[in-house]
């Protein structure tokens, strides 16, 4: 593999670039906007640069990495890509319509990976031909500092499939740990419940948000509390994911919380807002 290709340039997709490109890989960035993409390689550069100045990486490393990576808002851009990797909004219609248009456009041995964080890995492959083809690659946030991803096989996804993902994985200097495609996989189905009661504490008033953080980073060895952890995330991405384990698991210990429901509704969506349980600005 030497082409990537990345889809949204969000929270996620330009961590994803990031990784990709100071791995050696080239990378085409797409996005639905030229806005999104200049903020997209505005927090690439930024965060490239605090890795030069930590001295994780070389200022001549960091020139090199930039150069490898092209953006555009024109899916046709993916034609020679190896993989493309699909970090959009957590939207199942959002993610079968970009499924649809990428099986037409990427050649026949190209890899189409999604970063989602909940929504089934079969379900969106039921979109293309190439269901074989089809895997989660689901990254951790922030993408250039954690150390897993989780590599969900879809029903019908070749261990060719998943070999070549684990050995993708390794080059970007990560872990592949797999596991099967369940809503909500092993991360969120565990994570999220955490970060939904934590935030039914605070609506019943039970502590002050840094109190509940301050609880469970100090009393669990977290190192973030979980509302600070949904500020990072982004609430509306929670409840998106909520709302996919409540629905498809059919359980009302899935329910999202009211509280989170009206903060997205008033958009409250945290770091990338400004505002979530903590103000940013
Ligand atoms: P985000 O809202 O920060 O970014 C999503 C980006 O996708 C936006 O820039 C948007 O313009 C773009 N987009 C939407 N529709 C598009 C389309 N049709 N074509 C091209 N671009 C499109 O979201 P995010 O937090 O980066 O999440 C992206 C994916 O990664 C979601 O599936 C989410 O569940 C998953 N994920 C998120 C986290 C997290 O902590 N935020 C962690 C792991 C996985």
């Amino acid at each position: 593999m030497q082409k990537v290709g990345v889809i949204g340039a969000g929270t996620m997709g330009n961590g994803i670039a990031h990784v990709s490109i100071l791995s050696g890989f080239d990378v085409v960035l797409v996005d639905i906007n030229e806005e999104f993409l200049k903020k997209g390689m505005a927090t690439i550069e930024k965060n490239m640069e605090r890795q030069v100045q930590k001295e994780k990486i070389t200022t001549e490393e960091k020139l090199a990495a930039l150069s490898r990576i092209t953006t555009s808002s024109d899916f046709n851009d993916f034609a020679q890509c190896d993989i493309v990797i699909e970090a959009a909004t957590e939207n199942k219609e959002v993610k079968a319509s970009i499924f649809k248009q990428l099986d037409e456009i990427c050649n026949s041995n190209c890899i189409l990976a999604s970063n989602t964080s909940s929504i089934s890995i079969t379900e969106i492959a039921a979109n293309t031909n190439r269901a074989d083809k089809v895997i989660g690659m689901h990254f951790m946030n922030p993408v250039p500092i954690m150390k897993l991803i989780e590599v969900i096989r879809g029903h019908l996804t070749s261990d060719e499939t998943v070999h070549s993902i684990q050995e993708l994985s390794t080059k970007m200097n990560k872990i592949a740990v797999g596991c099967n495609d369940y809503p909500g996989f092993v991360a969120n189905r565990i994570l999220m419940p955490m970060i939904n009661e934590a935030i039914f504490c605070l609506m019943e008033g039970v502590a002050e948000a840094k109190a509940i953080d301050d609880i469970m980073k100090l009393g669990m060895a977290h190192p973030l509390g979980p509302l600070a952890l949904a500020d990072l995330i982004g609430l509306d991405v929670c409840l998106a994911i909520l709302g996919v384990l409540h629905k498809e698991l059919g359980d009302s210990k899935y329910r999202p919380c009211p509280l989170l429901k009206k903060m997205v509704s008033a958009g409250i969506l945290g770091r990338k807002s400004g505002q979530g349980f903590y103000n940013y600005n």
